[in-house]
């Protein structure tokens, strides 16, 4: 027997089921044995959904732990990952992660290679400082012609050219050195030292540029990991969450749900009041749902690990009228990653962690 329900973002109707609606962590994240899927989604919205996750899954840091983590996929899905992820893809409007190593008075770009170490390959690009000090990266190509180059510049509204570098390769230099010239005819041509072959040590550094879809990625996970395990009978589609419902699908600001008023409990992981700080022994997710108070909020945290703990993220979804009677109604769980991802359908388990006030 099937049973329906209605889409709390669009009222269209749902067929509920245990393999139907949202993964709370996004699925290439990899999934959890005992998972609560958040139901009350239509497919429509569930995809809509699922574009600003891909920005999450490119263009946030979650990107970088997900390859520290490699959690185990069902094979299909990995077999289509496999088949060539294009490096540094931007997602939903944001640019992909930008690597540059340092040369002291200016930043080169660097491909990173996809494989989770720290490797890099060298790019043909000419980098640009514009009167700013900001660097713009242009990729150049066999057979680039000026006006391509230049078409790229303009499209970044560089009002002056202060300094300009070419980097590439030995053989490409007569071909490349002419589009330097052109864009820079005031410049003065000076050859740096080159790079020897085989690998290198370099400081780098990597920029994320993420959207709103980045915010409405997180905000979705609170959301439906608060509406998956709530204690209250909250459906979500009650008016104190057309807010944070408006913001998911349609975005708007950022400030408004993202606060970091420090944690009011304390995390299963971080620092104690002693000051001893608790890490895990494996990468996993954390997320703490508070009703204590008349606001309804989440803290999560996403890729904690052996030795690493972010921040935890406050994320506020909605206002109730009457304080909630029952005192302290908190509750936690870590999704935690397995020692070791091999194959199977599962990258981990779930366990429900009892959390104590901090004060
Ligand atoms: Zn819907």
């Amino acid at each position: 027997m099937s049973s329906t329900a209605t889409c709390i973002y669009c009222g269209g109707t749902v067929r509920l089921g245990k393999s139907r609606g949202d993964h709370i962590i996004p699925v290439q994240l990899g999934e959890f044995r005992e998972d609560v899927r958040f139901q009350r989604i239509c497919q429509r919205c569930n995809s809509q959904i699922g574009k600003s996750e891909q920005q999450l899954l490119q263009c946030g840091n979650e990107r970088f732990f997900r390859d520290i983590v490699k959690p185990n996929v069902p094979s299909a899905r990995r077999r289509r990952r496999k088949r060539g992820r294009p490096q540094a893809r931007g997602a939903a409007g944001a640019p992909g992660p930008v690597s540059t190593y340092d040369h002291g008075d200016h930043h080169a770009l660097m491909n990173p290679l996809d494989d989770g170490s720290q490797n890099a390959h060298p790019v043909d690009h000419i980098v640009i400082q514009d009167g700013q000090g900001s660097e713009h990266y242009f990729e150049l190509f066999q057979g680039m012609r000026l006006e391509q180059l230049r078409e790229r510049i303009s499209k970044k509204h560089i009002k002056r050219i202060v300094n300009a570098w070419l980097h590439c390769v030995e053989k490409r230099w007569n071909e490349y050195e002419p589009l330097l010239q052109a864009i820079c005819p005031k410049g003065r041509i000076e050859e740096l030292p080159s790079m020897e072959r085989g690998i290198h040590r370099v400081q780098g550094r990597i920029t994320l540029t993420v959207t709103n879809h980045y915010f409405r990625a997180l905000a979705k996970i609170a959301f439906h990991y608060y509406l998956a395990r709530c204690r209250r009978k909250f459906v979500g589609n009650e008016d104190c969450f057309s807010q944070i419902r408006d913001f998911i699908m349609t975005g708007g600001d950022v400030d408004q749900f993202f606060r970091q008023p420090g944690p009011t409990f304390l995390m299963p992981f971080g620092e104690l009041p002693s000051g001893d700080v608790i890490t895990p022994r494996q990468w996993c997710h954390v997320f703490v749902a508070d009703e204590s108070s008349n606001v309804l909020g989440v803290y999560m945290q996403l890729f904690v690990g052996p030795g690493f703990i972010p921040e935890p993220r406050y994320i506020t979804l909605g206002t109730v009228d009457k304080p909630i009677i029952v005192p302290s109604f908190v509750w936690g769980h870590v999704y935690q990653y397995d020692d070791t991802q091999g194959s199977g359908n599962y990258a981990g388990g779930i366990e429900e962690v009892r959390i104590t006030r901090w004060r």
